[in-house]
């Protein structure tokens, strides 16, 4: 069967909003005008989400159960729903009912009839987000449209629309620190936006603590600009000039016959150089991490169990029905799993 429409939706720990956002997804897509799968995945939950999926398939065959087998994170997840959905068109959304998925429909249209390859879901009213939320998105969006000059649309989070020769380009970039919301923009692909407005999250809390949020900054400056180690040269010219300049002073003094100056100054002077030495080498350090897990080429996350396995009476991804379990870490063999 050629699926016209995938839907991808990570989820981590979502057994609260699960049954709600089933409720309103369902009659969106049933009504689409196409033919669709659900790639729902389950981000290594702790709780009840993988049970619940199961039993929302049984009555709900176009629902599609991928699990990965450790907590990957957001961007690895919807990586994976990525490399392993079918459509012709894949959109993109998350869980919790903060993207109403009846813009996927005018997304599709608009896919359609405009003939372009991505469709933004852009937000147009974020007023239910935390005044914290909005400030560091805002932040987020502008630093990097700045610093790295890519034309990422303000406040697209990853709730789009993209054709499939969008997916397979994203599919074939490096997936260490890949952040899929500046990975499309950068593509150029032709572009169109549908705006909605956010809502708040239906039910249970948000799977984005601030670590994951500093992870997702950290990864998208330096995965997409080189302003930092330029920002460190310049500081490192800067003080170079200034040490100059101190010298001269210094010698100029000491011709006055004022040799004696006092020590306070040297030791700020010297404390805020080995500062800055050091930011500058874990600037360095940032990047040459990045250079380092890429070279492992490590896979990003490993899948557990596909359903779409069990319906094609394909080889098992995940444990074996039989009884024999596999290796705890078994990596996916799949083409984007690697570098
Ligand atoms: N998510 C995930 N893995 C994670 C964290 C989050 O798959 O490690 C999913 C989560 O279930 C949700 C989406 O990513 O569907 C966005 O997360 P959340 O709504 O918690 O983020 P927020 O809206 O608070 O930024
Ligand atoms: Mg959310």
């Amino acid at each position: 069967m050629r699926v016209e429409l995938s839907v991808v939706v990570p989820m981590f720990n979502e057994e609260a909003v699960l049954p709600l956002f089933v409720d309103r997804l369902r009659p969106v897509l049933d009504r689409i005008g196409a033919t669709y799968e659900v790639v729902a995945v389950d981000d290594g939950s702790s709780d009840l989400t993988a049970a619940t999926l199961q039993r929302f398939k049984r009555n709900w065959p176009q629902l599609r159960v991928l699990r990965l087998r450790t907590n990957s994170g957001h961007q690895a997840a919807i990586s994976a729903g990525l490399v392993e959905a079918r459509g012709d068109w894949m959109v993109t959304i998350d869980a919790d009912l903060q993207d109403p998925p009846e813009v996927i429909a005018e997304m599709l249209e608009v896919g359609r009839r405009d003939r372009v390859d991505v469709i933004y879901g852009v937000r147009t009213d974020r007023s239910t987000d935390t005044a914290f939320k909005r400030g560091t998105a805002k932040l987020f969006y502008t630093t990097m449209r700045r610093i790295s000059g890519v034309d990422a649309p303000v406040d697209a989070g990853d709730f789009r629309m993209m054709s499939r020769a969008t997916v397979d380009a994203v599919n074939a970039l490096p997936a260490h620190g890949r952040v899929i919301r500046l990975a499309v923009p950068t593509l150029g692909f032709p572009s169109a936006s549908v705006g909605y407005r956010r809502d708040e999250r239906a039910a249970g809390s948000s799977k984005y603590p601030l670590a994951k949020m500093l992870r997702l900054t950290a990864d998208s400056i330096t995965g997409f600009s080189q302003a930092p180690l330029r920002f460190a040269t310049w500081f490192g010219l800067g003080g170079f000039v200034l040490a100059f300049a101190m010298l001269i002073l210094a010698v100029i003094r000491k011709l006055e016959g004022d040799a004696v100056s006092g020590w306070p100054s040297t030791v700020v002077i010297v404390a805020g150089f080995a500062g800055l030495q050091l930011l500058c080498l874990g600037i360095l350090g940032e990047y040459v991490g990045r250079i380092h897990m890429s070279l492992q080429g490590r896979p990003t996350y490993y899948i557990a169990y596909d359903s779409l396995n069990d319906e094609l009476g394909g080889p098992p991804v995940g444990p074996d029905p039989a009884g024999e379990s596999l290796p705890s870490n078994r990596p996916t063999t799949r083409p984007s799993a690697g570098l």
